[in-house]
């Protein structure tokens, strides 16, 4: 069977720079990784193959053999190309090792705040200063966990991929180095402040940018402000669950602001000007029209919760109760008697005339 050329292979041009060979190779290991392809011999032939192209293109003096004299020429430097996955993997790992969960751990431990803001601050957006307990990189080493002017060493157990390849025929399997416990590294001269950790516990200031508009259970997450990562690795994130406390006067639907407003019987008879309080503190005057019922409303536009993105703001809404005096003057119950009076209907009678309409 006649070997297929590498370029071919690689689908790379003869003049595909370095990067493009790798970035090449590492699609088509991804793609037909053993992992991926339990029992599958055709996968596992092309993962082979592109492994072996890739060994020779990406060594420039390989590469120079085989341009010149093709696949007779690495016979005659003694190339024997596949040589099993043990080695593909120790010599290529950091193509794989963000793809097969190897090496380092990628971040720190994320942290979740709850925090509790007034439905203002939630309105209008608001700026807080909370304190969290958390692990930070250490200053002394600044993360590395060394002692300063030390530096760590390659563990020998996994040659520095943090991780150990068993292969079982055609399967490899990968995990986490025993010896380093992922790192890579050992430190042989560990940090003082931090016991070689490259991080401590501390109790640190964090400031909150709270967004207008935000809701109860609006979620917010601070970059690389949860936990520092373990030697080598990036922070967490830190995330702040919202939760809003209550107005007295308003509630919220959406961007919408609903309120109750009493307004006295003559208000709601006769009409009237009065003055509403708003969201921001101010207040406004509108006008009741002559003849408001309970449960009529007026909407104040663009008065409401500002949009957490993008612009404008929702509408205020009132609802007016029109509220039936409880206690009445000696002056005002003559007033009412005399507006009965004028109505027609007498109150006395109204009442006789409902329970007569009760009886069988
Ligand atoms: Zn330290
Ligand atoms: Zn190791």
């Amino acid at each position: 069977m006649t070997k297929r050329d590498y370029y071919e292979i690689l689908n790379v041009s003869r003049d595909a720079s370095e990067t493009e060979i790798k970035k090449a190779y590492r699609q088509l290991a991804i793609k037909f990784h053993p992992d991926k392809n339990p029992d599958n011999k055709e996968a596992e032939d092309k993962f082979k193959e592109a492994s072996e192209a890739y060994e020779v293109l990406r060594d420039p003096e390989k590469r120079r053999v085989y341009d010149q004299f093709g696949h007779d020429g690495l016979k005659g430097q003694g190339f024997r190309g596949f040589q099993g996955f043990e080695d593909i993997f120790s010599s290529f790992g950091d193509i794989f090792s963000d793809f097969f969960g190897g090496g380092r751990p990628a971040t720190g431990a994320d942290l979740r705040l709850d925090l509790t803001i007034d439905f203002t601050e939630a309105a209008f957006g608001t700026h807080k200063e909370v304190e969290i307990n958390k692990h930070v990189e250490c200053k002394t080493c600044r993360g590395s966990g060394c002692k300063p002017g030390t530096s760590p060493r390659a563990c020998s157990t996994c040659r520095g991929t943090g991780q150990v390849i068993r292969t079982q025929g055609f399967f490899s399997m990968s995990s986490t180095c025993p010896q380093c416990r992922g790192a890579g590294q050992i430190i042989a001269d560990p940090c003082k402040s931090c016991r070689g950790e490259g991080r401590v516990p501390e109790r640190k200031k964090v400031s909150v940018s709270i967004p207008a508009g935000v809701d109860e259970g609006s979620r917010l997450r601070l970059r690389g402000e949860g936990e520092a990562g373990p030697i080598g690795a990036q922070p967490g994130d830190l995330y702040v669950f919202l939760h809003v406390e209550a107005h007295e006067f308003f509630h919220r639907d959406g961007y919408d602001i609903h309120a109750r407003m009493p307004i006295s019987f003559s208000q709601a008879a006769l009409g009237a000007e009065i003055e509403v309080p708003l969201l921001d503190g101010k207040s406004k005057t509108i006008s009741i029209p002559a003849g408001t019922q309970s449960g009529e409303n007026h909407r104040i536009p663009g008065a409401g919760i500002p949009h957490v993105r993008g612009h404008g703001r929702g509408d205020q809404i009132l609802h007016f109760i029109v509220e039936t005096p409880r206690k009445l003057t000696k002056r005002q119950k003559e007033l009412f008697q005399e507006l009965a009076e004028i109505d027609g209907k007498p109150i006395k009678e109204i009442l006789k005339g409902f329970f007569q309409k009760l009886a069988p």
